[in-house]
């Protein structure tokens, strides 16, 4: 049994993209316990979202087992540091990469960062999203249903895109998508279709890039901790987040990484094509 925190939380509400170090309890991304192995050693590692919640628990636990990172982020700079500070601390190199993957050139901008600072990239995480809560189909506005597929899914085309002429064999693209890629929570419709989709595009990516001898995966987590829950959520959702699974409680971004870790690494090299859900499922009465 873990001692991780389990509901109720205290409500709590924030604005978009939210700041994980006003939240209570503070998410545990591996600071203080993640141990690496040389599993990754000296890879160069390209995460998007990686300043806060799963994007830095990756970021730490990648650094630990011997990966420099380049993190993309919105602006949240203070986040963000504190994930190079732990990246650095682990005697890795991390660069900083922020601005709005909404943007077309940005995309481009974060590849061309990284393969100018490490000189190619071996492991792409597309972890960056975007959601709202909306109770009703009439409530979400156009421009936010474009938005939202602009960047959970546009973005990720593009940094794949971008990212392809400096991956060479034995590179691993991992893309974030959700408990919600299969098991849709209608109040996330314009986020949870995204979800899908990326499962989808993961699928078909890992057939077209498996004769280059890259592979693709995608990783759909079920409810977890972070900064995109009280930023996007109603306060009675947060309350009780994750009681509905059956731990009774959310996972913390640190019991997510080990699977990005396994799909980043060699040991994974006949994984490909896959969809991993990691901690727990809604419940299926739900
Ligand atoms: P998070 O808020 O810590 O991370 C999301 C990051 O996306 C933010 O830190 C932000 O910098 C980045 N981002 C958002 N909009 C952006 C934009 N326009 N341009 C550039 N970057 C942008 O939250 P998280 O929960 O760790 O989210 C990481 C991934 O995990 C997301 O893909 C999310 O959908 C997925 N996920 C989360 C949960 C959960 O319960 N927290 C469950 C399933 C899947
Ligand atoms: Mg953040």
């Amino acid at each position: 049994m873990s001692d991780y925190p389990i509901p109720p939380f205290k409500p709590q509400q924030q604005s978009v993209p939210g700041d994980q170090s006003k939240m209570e309890p503070y998410p545990d991304c591996g600071e203080a316990s993640y141990k690496g192995s040389g599993r990754l050693t000296n890879k160069i590692a390209l995460i998007t979202g990686g300043d806060s919640g799963i994007g830095r628990a990756v970021a730490i636990a990648f650094a630990r087992e011997g990966a420099d990172v380049a993190i993309s982020y919105l602006d949240e700079h203070q986040d963000a540091k504190e994930t190079a500070s732990w990246v650095e601390e682990a005697g890795r190199q991390c660069i900083l990469l922020p601005g709005d993957l909404a943007d077309k050139a940005h995309c481009s901008a974060i590849v061309d960062a990284t393969v100018e600072k490490f000189g190619r990239i071996d492991v792409l995480v597309n972890n960056a999203a975007f959601q709202m809560t909306h109770e009703t189909l009439e409530e979400i506005p156009d421009e936010e249903w474009v938005k939202t597929f602009d960047i959970n899914i546009t973005a990720m085309f593009r940094i794949c895109k971008a990212a392809l002429p400096s991956m060479r064999a034995g590179s691993s693209i991992i893309n974030t998508s959700s408990v919600n890629s299969d098991s849709p929570k209608p109040t996330l419709l314009p986020y949870a279709t995204t979800k899908g989709a990326i499962a989808n595009f993961t699928a078909g990516l890992a057939q077209m890039l498996g004769p280059r001898g890259i592979r693709v995966n995608s990783v759909a987590p079920g409810p977890i901790w972070t900064p995109l829950i009280v930023s996007t959520m109603p306060e009675e959702d947060v309350k009780t987040f994750g009681e509905e699974t059956p731990l009774g409680r959310p996972g913390q971004p640190v019991e997510v990484a080990p699977i990005y870790v396994l799909l980043a690494s060699d040991e994974g090299s006949y994984i490909s094509g896959s969809r991993y859900a990691v901690a727990a499922d809604r419940k299926l009465t739900q």
